[in-house]
């Protein structure tokens, strides 16, 4: 079995909290509140993020005046990791630990830090991501939904889509234009916090292939935006997405997708696998060792301050490259044929089957390979 005790030495230091999130799981399991989910970040439970909450898992990183617990990005990335191998229900405080609680933080109004971050903290005010739009996926500079200014705030028309968990969250971060774009396509965007529960929005259901439903529309008409619910001024809005995304983009989530499923399949081949099967699951135990000391040195840097989004393009490239590669190889690796003990083979095959159906989003939410390809190019000078 993969221990995560062995570990970069600079997650050693949060033994402790370690220990802590363990206990907190294996409790949860023992209670039966979830079975092992495979595609575990975006199972949305509400319950289970309460209690996360309460037991100071959420918010980590923030000051302790807006519910937060003041620890590193290193010590938070310890709970993060167990969480996922665990395959926990994040979903309901995924999105808002994340990203939309530290860009609240960094750029939102006192009014708005204090009355979403506690409630963020306390796993009670759930968020998702108002970016994509029918004719603006790659190509965010291109988004049409605008917002035009009005007596104290904005009112806001257009569409969003793949709004995942839109129908459950209570807010999202919308990013729309507020101003023409110029000769700079990237200026007059600006980011603005919409809660769902508001009138003029509309949310309505698209299924994902394997029948799910996280996905959503969401229609804005003549939505208004209060001035204290923008984040960051006017027009800031694309530094402030790009900077998100080293956030989006650099964490366990981006290689642990497929964990379930990989350790269902080590338990499957069993303790005497031929070779093809013992050189396979070793290559992608230490493929998956390598990516955890890259996404953990993005840790250390979001911890300083820095904005390592080139970087964290990088893991997510490799990452999700490997997530995908997890059940290509499971399939060639295990014989249906040969019997194995009844739990662990019905495990490996709903592990197989769940994220056979879910692979081929790893790649492309949070941005396609090509496009974080052109960002680790820009970023090593060749274009
Ligand atoms: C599971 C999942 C969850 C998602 N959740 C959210 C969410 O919560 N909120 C949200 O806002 N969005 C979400 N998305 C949307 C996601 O961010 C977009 O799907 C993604 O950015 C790609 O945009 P697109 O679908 O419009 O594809 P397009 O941008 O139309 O791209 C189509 C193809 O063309 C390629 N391409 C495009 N431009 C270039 C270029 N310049 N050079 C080379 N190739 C290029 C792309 O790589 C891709 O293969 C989610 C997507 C998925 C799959």
């Amino acid at each position: 079995m993969i221990d995560f005790h062995q570990q970069p030495s600079d997650l050693r230091a949060f033994e402790g909290t370690r220990n802590r999130v363990r206990e907190f799981l294996a409790a949860e399991i023992a209670n039966g509140t979830f079975k092992p989910w495979q595609v575990t970040w975006t199972s949305f439970d509400r319950e289970f993020s309460r209690r996360a909450g309460a037991a100071g898992f959420i918010g980590m990183t923030w000051p302790r005046a807006f519910g937060g617990g003041e620890c590193s990005a290193l010590e938070r990335y310890v709970v993060v990791e167990e969480m996922l191998a665990a395959g926990a229900p994040c979903g309901a405080h995924w999105i808002a630990d994340r990203q939309s609680g530290p860009q609240i933080l960094a750029h939102g109004s006192e009014r708005a830090k204090r009355a979403i971050l506690p409630r963020i903290a306390r796993g009670e005010y759930a968020f998702g991501i108002g970016m994509s739009e029918p004719d603006s996926g790659s190509d965010l500079a291109a988004v049409r939904t605008r917002a035009d200014k009005v007596d104290g705030g904005w009112i806001v028309n257009g569409t969003k889509v793949w709004t995942t968990n839109a129908h459950q969250v209570d807010a999202l971060i919308t990013l729309v234009r507020t101003s023409p774009a110029g000769e700079r396509r990237h200026e007059g965007l600006t980011q603005m916090i919409t809660p769902t529960d508001a009138p003029g929005i509309t949310v309505r259901p698209i299924r994902d292939l394997s029948g799910h439903h996280e996905f959503n529309e969401v229609h804005f008409e003549n939505y208004f935006v209060p001035d204290d619910m923008l984040i960051g001024d006017p027009g800031t809005g694309w530094a402030m997405v790009t900077a998100e995304l080293a956030y989006e983009r650099s964490g366990p989530d981006r290689y642990l997708s497929a964990w379930q499923l990989l350790t269902a399949l080590i338990d499957r081949i069993g303790t005497r696998p031929d070779r093809l099967q013992s050189v396979q699951a070793g290559r992608l135990v230490a493929h998956a060792m390598a990516l955890r000391r890259m996404s953990t040195l993005i840790a250390g840097l979001l911890d300083r301050g820095a904005n390592p989004s080139v970087e964290a393009a990088l893991v997510k490239h490799v990452g999700t490259g490997f997530e995908r590669e997890i059940p290509e190889v499971a399939r060639l690796l295990v014989d249906d044929a040969r019997d194995g003990d009844r739990a662990i083979v019905e495990r490996f095959d709903e592990a197989l089957r769940q994220v056979l159906l879910a692979a081929p989003s790893f790649t492309l939410r949070g941005g396609t390979r090509e496009i974080l390809r052109g960002v680790i190019a820009r970023g090593l000078g060749l274009r």
